[in-house]
């Protein structure tokens, strides 16, 4: 699979705001936030986007809804919301599966 940016934050060869990190996940800010509070939950395995997993992914898709939650959480988020992209038609600009999970402001739906 091909390594991204994300690869090196994992790795810590690029500097990122970690917000959590156990064996098979990692929180951190978004660099751009698109809210007062957005980060993301990655894998460590290297999926590039959601269609990509498969089920034996399943247990660690499950985690990553979990982390999000903790991270959220101790964010001091009661609602929040999560966001996958899925390929370059989606807006996803970096092939390492991520849910972005933005709060702190209003969202409206549909989305854009
Ligand atoms: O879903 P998409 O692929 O568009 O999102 C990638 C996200 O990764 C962006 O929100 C971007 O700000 C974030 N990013 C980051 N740190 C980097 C590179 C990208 O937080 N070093």
């Amino acid at each position: 699979m091909a390594e991204t940016i994300f690869s090196k934050i994992i790795s810590r060869e690029i500097p990122a705001t970690i917000l959590y990190e156990d064996e098979q996940a990692l929180a951190f800010a978004d660099i751009n936030p698109q809210a007062p509070t957005h980060f993301l939950v990655i894998p460590k395995k290297v999926i590039p986007k959601l269609s990509d997993a498969t089920e034996e992914d399943q247990t660690l898709l499950g985690h990553l809804l979990l982390v999000a939650n903790k991270v959220a959480a101790e964010q001091g988020l009661t609602d929040f919301r999560l966001n996958v992209n899925n390929g370059a038609g989606a807006s996803q600009t970096v092939f390492h599966l991520h849910i972005h999970v933005l709060g702190g402001r209003p969202f409206s739906w549909p989305p854009g």
